[in-house]
């Protein structure tokens, strides 16, 4: 028996643990060894057990860590750097974990655990084989979970000298700024806390994916396989539409197939990382999977969800006919996410610090990070949880960077909103207080579908959350096949890939304001610094992404709109009016129409991308209130040399005197409408809709509101019209199923909202017709 004492005398390993090595292989470890080789290693163990082919792996001990720390004797110099640390001053933090990292990575690794380390690697076929080295922290009483992502990862690692340092640098990653301060709010004592490493075979899949061991909402025994070409990330991430392969349990035959045309696939890129590159034309339309393939896969999928009781949602790679299931956790479904288990039951004892409105769904944590300038973004890192008074379009970088987003106030349909459900981070707006009761490096959880900010960390773990957009990925492609078009919208240029990936019918509103307020400079700053061309460029390459992620399919661009106040903090805001309510002030076509400079380059831009032949732009007008508008605005495209009669052009219904004059909108030549809900309400109601205090009154059910909606469906049904839906009612499923019901053409919604829009208006479809086979037969 070894007996291990730190430098206290207090024994660490031994009496009352079995002998563990300083290596485990993969065959050796079962669930119970969780306090040894933490959940990753213990969780792959598991899965080999039960016949799984996971990728080979071993994994270097919490012990052999332990070893490490007590053999070099750095315990006591390494807690010295850190005792009675004042974890909220951040200057200290860093210098404290800097100083513990830089001891565990000069210390001199024992000689046994390291020759133990390259002798292991060794058996690995021969000692050459590319590896992945992942750390996993444990503790004595929660042995790992909690730790998810505070330490290192490192891919693409070759050779026994590369693989200890490695190793050595996973050790040193427990003592990251960021890990000590998360551990020690968490109460956990830093001098027992152990690292595992978990060094495993990288499977550079040729074709990769997802798949569901049952269907995800019903539980039937149908087998959901996406699959694609290369590393699975492109199907997780949702760079690539996947194909899609439906597997019948009970007659074991494939049932269905969808072969998808996939343009991207993620490959490693040499020893570093990987990388986005173009299929081949040829292996775009390819089928993926064979029968026999797809059957294999089942099975193994079966294998998982009998083990483990509960239906799986698994990642697998093909490489050279040889097949790796690389991952295999619960389906989280759409159902059943919100309550997902780890979060439901802490969530019903924490504490909840504020609330608002959920605006993003899904559920972070981390720590706050409380900016009230946007000067001060400089201090946002990765993973932090931002709270501010509101988000303007500059703080967008520091948006891309956080776990989650809490806003003072706004609804719905703000910026923070608008910008966070593209990016998918979770958020919640509205909670008035939050900059307030906050403070500044706590832990907290944030629920973006209930609008609640936990006390604490109790979010559902990483994977969970991955499994979540896995699940919803797959459903949306889910073959629904719906007469009413269901569109996407979009905002970023980024978001494109994504929102295409939704398998949307088109996109039914890109928002161009929120690429050109990124640019962080007004259209009047462009055009009094004579640098039109550069404004023309940004504006036709931000578009011409979202084009090109939806080819064959129509994208309707609106022109500018974006109220003088958001225009204030860039360059050249400083000459935009003071408006007293700019809602209702200088914006959308009323403003293009004013300043011919500004609505001119924006039309440029247009002019190229028809030239270069993208048919489906087409082009609608914002804020329009009378048709002499719409006429006004085609008169100067035609001046400007657009053949307006051929493209489309169309307009949004968000102010209540377009709605009622709708028919003579469709006289003056509009080829679409689509109503802007966010403020048709907004001004039916006498509703600001980014004012929190009336928040509870902005209703998009208002009987006036619906009557207004109805008639101009109504309308434009009589004139053959498309009639669309892009503001924020759309993406709710009882809203869209009564705008079926009522005759809508199409309905475009938010990416996140795709799935269900989808399902709710098949479903409704269906009971339409329905209904009238009923009375059909009863007459
Ligand atoms: C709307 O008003 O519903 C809309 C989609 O436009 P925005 O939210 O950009 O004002
Ligand atoms: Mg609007």
């Amino acid at each position: 028996m070894v007996i291990i004492k730190d430098g206290s005398g207090k024994i660490i390993v031994g009496a009352s643990m079995k002998e563990v090595p300083n290596i485990l292989w993969l065959e050796e470890i079962r669930k119970e060894d969780i306090s040894s080789v933490g959940g990753k290693g213990a969780s792959l163990g598991e899965m080999a057990s039960i016949g799984l082919p996971v990728p080979g792996a071993f994994v270097v001990t919490a012990q052999a860590f332990r070893r490490f720390l007590v053999e070099t004797g750095l315990e006591k110099k390494l807690f010295a750097a850190y005792n009675n640390l004042d974890v909220e001053n951040n200057e200290a933090l860093e210098k404290a974990a800097d100083a513990a990292k830089a001891f565990v990575l000069k210390a001199k690794m024992p000689v046994k655990i390291r020759d133990e380390i390259r002798a292991a690697y060794k058996r690995m076929d021969n000692g050459s084989l590319i590896v992945a080295v992942r750390s996993s922290a444990t503790a004595e009483d929660l042995p790992d979970a909690s730790f998810a992502g505070q330490q290192e990862t490192y891919l693409n690692i070759k050779g026994e000298a590369a693989l200890v340092e490695a190793v050595q640098k996973c050790w040193a990653s427990l003592y990251g700024a960021r890990a000590i301060y998360y551990r020690a709010k968490q109460g956990f004592d830093d001098h027992t806390v152990n690292i595992a490493v978990v060094v495993q075979q990288l499977v550079h899949s040729e074709k990769a994916g997802v798949m569901f061991t049952s269907h995800p909402i019903t539980g039937e025994p149908l087998t959901i396989i996406e699959g694609s070409w290369g590393l699975g990330e492109a199907v997780v991430s949702g760079s690539v539409s996947p194909d899609k392969y439906v597997f019948d349990q009970r007659t074991e035959k494939v049932v269905d197939t969808l072969v998808s045309n996939k343009k991207v696939e993620i490959i490693a890129d040499g020893d570093h990382g990987t990388k986005l590159v173009d299929v081949s034309p040829a292996r775009q339309d390819a089928q993926v999977l064979g029968t026999e393939e797809v059957a294999k896969l089942a099975m193994y999928g079966k294998i998982a969800e009998n083990h483990y009781g509960i239906p799986q949602d698994v990642e697998w790679g093909i490489v050279a006919g040889t097949f790796y299931i690389l991952q295999s956790r619960p389906i989280t479904t759409i159902g059943s996410r919100k309550e997902a288990k780890g979060m439901t039951g802490q969530a019903q004892n924490a504490k909840i610090l504020v609330q608002g409105q959920g605006a993003a769904p899904g559920i972070a944590s981390g720590r706050v990070v409380i900016i009230r300038d946007v000067k001060d973004t400089g201090s946002v890192k990765e993973g932090d949880i931002l709270v501010t008074r509101m988000t303007n379009p500059d703080m967008v970088p520091a948006m891309r960077k956080v776990a989650a987003i809490v806003t003072d106030e706004g609804g719905m349909t703000c910026h923070a909103a608008i910008v966070s459900r593209e990016l998918g981070t979770p958020a919640v707006v509205g909670t008035k207080t939050a900059t307030n009761v906050l403070k500044n490096g706590q832990l907290v959880t944030v629920d973006g579908e209930k609008g609640h900010i936990y006390e604490g960390v109790i979010a559902a773990s990483a994977p969970e959350a991955k499994a979540a957009a896995a699940t919803q990925a797959v459903i949306g492609h889910a073959p629904i096949i719906t007469a009413t078009s269901v569109k996407v919208n979009v905002s970023i240029p980024e978001a494109a890939a994504r929102a295409a990936a939704t398998g949307a019918d088109g996109v039914g509103l890109l928002r161009i304001e929120h690429l050109i307020l990124g640019l962080n400079k007004t259209p009047g700053w462009f055009i009094t610094n004579n640098k039109e061309e550069e404004f023309v460029r940004e504006l036709h390459d931000g578009i011409k992404i979202v084009l090109d992620a939806f080819p064959g399919k129509t994208v309707w661009v609106r022109t500018l709109d974006a109220p003088t106040d958001e225009f204030r903090n860039m360059k050249g805001g400083e000459n935009e009016p003071h408006e007293h309510n700019p809602m209702l002030g200088w914006r959308g076509i009323r403003r293009d129409l004013q300043s011919p400079d500004q609505f001119r380059l924006q039309v440029e831009a247009f002019k190229q991308l028809w030239k270069e032949g993208y048919e489906n732009l087409g082009i609608m007008f914002p804020m329009v209130s009378h048709p002499d508008q719409f006429i006004l605005g085609k008169e100067m495209m035609r001046g400007w040399g657009v053949d307006v009669e051929k493209v489309t052009l169309g307009i949004m219904i968000e102010i209540p005197s377009s709605a009622i004059m709708i028919e003579d909108f469709i006289r003056a030549g509009i080829k679409f409408a689509s109503f802007g809900t966010n403020d048709l309400i907004q001004y039916t109601l006498a509703i600001d809709r980014n004012n929190e205090n009336v928040a509870d009154m902005y209703n998009p059910q208002h009987p006036a509101v619906l009557s207004l909606i109805h008639n101009a469906i109504q309308t434009c049904r009589a004139y053959n019209v498309e009639c669309s839906i892009c503001g924020q009612a759309g993406s709710d499923p009882k809203m869209a199923a009564w705008l079926v019901e009522h005759g809508i053409t199409s309905i475009s919604a938010n990416i996140d909202a795709i799935a269900k829009i989808r399902e709710a208006v098949a479903r409704t479809e269906k009971r339409i017709i329905l209904e009238a086979a009923r009375s059909r037969d009863a007459e």
